[in-house]
């Protein structure tokens, strides 16, 4: 499974494609175009915020044929914007071109089973848990795991969606059945200090490189801050690397796997969960590092030597979601007149939900406590009338 892939090298301007159109998607599209490749997408709808920027782009929904057939006439590398596309569609594409990361990354990490199962199998280190399939099952976790636990579904979470925290003994049922009862898993509560993630690049030579730590707050299960480098010791940073490389390596992965981390308050780290592609908490690295992460993913995509990972300033970054525009636009002039300094990514999309990711935020500053101290007040300052 970690076997080097075959070197293909693919030079400017060919054309590469990404299966997915949301923000991650626009910003590999950016980065491939700004290297000169022609750069498309396959998305869910004509104008979201990848096919917007993009030299082309196919709508429809990745698991259809049609879409897919469209998709591969344009794309001689495809790459994926989210985990959650058939590994069967992978592998219909990668039998004529570079497909990374590859199906087998995609499934694994596309199901809360199969990912705990293969980190467990390989020995790194995770939050207590058990399978929840059936009512034994769950009776056996809250037994097993003791409360409180938390019960996710297995398939299609993110940011806290298809998530129940179980209490008492006697909430488990109803909150399996408030998930529909579907394959879930149950995690023991962790009491962590703070979240961290890691970042890493992998090459097709099987080369590859990780960020520094970056250091992660949510606000109701969404990533809210992200400051990097993460102020948690050299020990712990070089552990959660070391942790993020055996993880890229056991999966085999080419191309960009971010892991994120819970950093018990007994100085442990346990993986929470891992993303085969760019994440939220790497999007500082366009402004902060030498390499974004982005262009780690068209690098490795295109069988490129990766570039530096180094810093050149600590940073930290914002997301700036629906809830900003409640009461109408936000008020850009009051950030820019409070600090000029700061980098506005806004994603294109044109409704705002609550909770929904529109933009984000970027500070360098040679303090990394003042980077996000000065990205705050920028976005407090969206809100001012
Ligand atoms: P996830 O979608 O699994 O990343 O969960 C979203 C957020 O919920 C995490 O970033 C944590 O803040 C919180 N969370 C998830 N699982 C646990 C757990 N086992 N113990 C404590 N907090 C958790």
């Amino acid at each position: 499974m970690n076997v080097p892939e075959p070197s293909i090298v693919l030079r400017p301007p060919a054309s590469l494609g990404v299966i997915g159109g949301g923000q991650l998607g626009r910003m590999f599209i950016q980065a491939a175009q700004r290297l000169g490749y022609r750069a498309g997408v396959l998305g869910a709808i004509p104008d979201g915020p990848g096919a917007q920027v993009a030299h082309w782009s196919v709508v429809g929904p990745p698991d259809s044929l049609s879409a897919l057939r469209n998709f591969a006439g344009h794309a001689e590398a495809v790459t994926v914007e989210f985990e959650n596309v058939s590994a069967p569609a992978l592998r219909w594409l990668a039998r004529t071109r570079p497909v990374r990361p590859g199906w087998r990354t995609v499934w694994v990490s596309q199901n809360r089973l199969r990912e705990k199962t293969f980190l467990a199998r390989n020995n790194l280190p995770l939050a207590p848990w058990r399978p929840v399939r059936t009512e034994v099952e769950l009776a056996e976790a809250v037994r097993g795991l003791g409360l409180p636990i938390i019960l996710k579904t297995a398939d299609s979470g993110y940011d806290g969606k298809g998530q129940v925290r179980i209490d008492e003994a006697s909430q488990a049922l109803s909150a399996w059945n408030q998930l529909g009862r579907v394959n879930c898993v149950a995690e023991g509560w962790v009491r962590f200090a703070s979240e961290v993630s890691v970042v890493v690049a992998r090459g097709a030579d099987g080369k590859a490189l990780t960020y520094p730590v970056g250091l992660n707050r949510h606000e109701r299960h969404i990533l809210d801050s992200t400051v990097m480098p993460a102020s948690v010791g050299p020990i712990v940073s070089h552990e959660a690397q070391d942790l993020a490389l055996a993880v890229a390596q056991a999966l085999g992965t080419v191309g960009v796997l971010t892991v994120e981390f819970f950093l018990t308050i007994e100085g442990r780290l346990l993986i929470n969960e891992i993303a085969p592609r760019p994440h939220n908490s790497g999007h500082l690295t366009i402004e902060a590092a030498v390499t974004s992460q982005f262009e780690q993913q068209v690098r490795a995509l295109c069988g490129l030597p990766l570039g530096s990972t180094d810093l050149a300033m600590p940073a930290s970054m914002v997301n700036l979601l629906g809830d900003l525009w409640k009461d109408g636009e936000p008020n850009w002039s009051a950030m820019w007149n409070r600090d000029p300094g700061v980098k506005l990514h806004l994603y294109g999309k044109q409704t705002a939900a609550p909770g929904r990711k529109m933009g984000h935020l970027t500070v360098l500053d040679p303090d990394a406590d003042t980077a996000l101290d000065r990205a705050i007040a920028a976005r407090r300052a969206l809100i001012e009338r």
